[in-house]
């Protein structure tokens, strides 16, 4: 058989990285296809010689160019979005890492999966854990999905406390390594935030019937709860060449050169309520997510406004919450038709961030 095509976008990216590690290793994948935002990637495509190269721009010339077998998007935030439903509209497998994509764009995304019918494979490690969890099951014994969060480097403590809390810290997480966006909103909890929306989508299932419990050593990577009381977890070393292979390589799971989960080392399974008060954008997420429209959109489009400014130095910590609160006040949510309408959503909203922003 012929390797599987690979376009990877976000190439220069944590994920982008760790997926060319993982194709350079397998003889059946290869790159087709390599985008990024601003950095420059020829040096990735001449030593895989890869034709189809692209810096900036709009994705679907450079997709339909390089007739990818998987999408890999791994581009961070909004600007994901053209890509996630170009494969799902072509039906085309996407490997979805970017999860803003279908936070912003759940109803199209979801409308143009059915029309495409293609695979859509989560690369988030919660998602990618609670797929293999799901996968075989009936829905009606499904209870329940379970997030676990790993609380982020200021677990603990209270919302005055992190007022004053430094982009160095809050970019110091405590156990994975990853971008600078999702990290910060791995510190505000926004990135849980918007797990929860995406799992919604993902798994079509209710707000109600999701679950998010901070574990702070990140080792279940997310749960399933059974109508019999059973839960299902997915375990292992948090590595993402894991869910990245498994999203690339399926159903095949071939093997990863992952550090191997020490049991008798004594596992930390320790598990907390997450802290409301302290961090507000997961309620903020569960809010916008069962109104529906497009304030998960706003939320989205917020929170990446705010996100930059805090590590600009421009705002602090805990002003990116009531950034993502005042948008949210003020936005009708008014559902999108089409991906125009989505758009000018998403920039209504970061207006209306950065004008609530402004010094007064
Ligand atoms: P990153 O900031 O390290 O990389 C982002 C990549 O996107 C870069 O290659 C950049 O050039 C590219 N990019 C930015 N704007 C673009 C545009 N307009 N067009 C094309 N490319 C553009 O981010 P990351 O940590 O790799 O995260 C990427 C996505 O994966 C995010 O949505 C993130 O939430 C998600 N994710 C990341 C991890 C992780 O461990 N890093 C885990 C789960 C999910
Ligand atoms: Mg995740």
């Amino acid at each position: 058989m012929r390797p599987r095509k690979v376009a990877l976008l976000g190439a220069t990216g944590s994920i982008g990285r760790q997926a060319i590690e993982v194709i350079d290793r397998s003889p059946d994948l290869e790159l087709c296809a390599l985008m990024s935002g601003t950095q420059a990637i020829d040096g990735l495509a001449v030593a895989r010689d890869v034709r189809h190269v692209q810096v900036g721009g709009k994705a679907a010339p450079l997709l339909e160019a390089s007739d990818p077998d998987v999408v890999l998007n791994a581009i961070v935030g909004f600007a994901g979005v053209e890509a996630t439903l170009w494969a799902l509209e072509h039906g085309v497998t996407l490997a979805l890492a970017n999860k803003e994509s279908l936070v912003a764009a759940g109803d199209l995304a979801v409308s143009a999966h059915r029309r495409g019918k293609g695979l859509l494979l989560p690369v988030d490690s919660e998602h990618s854990a609670l797929f293999q969890c799901l996968e075989g099951r009936e829905p009606e014994t499904v209870r329940s999905l379970v997030l676990t969060a790993s609380g982020g480097p200021f677990r603990g403590r209270t919302r005055s406390e992190l007022e004053h809390v430094t982009v160095p810290e809050a970019l110091a997480h405590p156990t994975w390594s990853m971008g600078r966006k999702i990290t910060v909103d791995s510190a505000t909890l926004a990135n849980k935030g918007l797990e929860l929306i995406e799992a919604h989508w993902l798994f079509d299932i209710p707000y109600d019937r999701i679950e998010v419990v901070v574990h702070p050593t990140s080792v279940v990577h997310s749960l399933v709860r059974f109508r019999d009381g059973a839960l299902l977890a997915h375990m292992g070393t948090p590595d993402m060449r894991v869910p990245i292979s498994f999203a690339l390589a399926y159903p095949e799971r071939p093997s990863v050169p992952a550090a191997p989960l020490d049991l008798a080392g004594g596992l930390d399974l320790h598990f907390e309520a997450v802290d409301d008060d302290a961090f507000p954008l997961l309620g903020l997420a569960r809010d916008a997510g069962e109104r529906g429209g497009t304030f998960p959109c706003a939320y989205n489009a917020a929170n990446e406004i705010a996100v930059a400014a805090f590590l600009d130095g421009a705002i602090g910590f805990t002003e990116i919450a009531d950034t993502v609160a005042a948008v949210l006040d003020e936005t009708d949510g008014a559902p999108a038709r089409d991906l125009a309408d989505l758009v000018a959503a998403d920039d209504a909203a970061r207006r209306a961030a950065a004008r609530g922003m402004q010094p007064a």
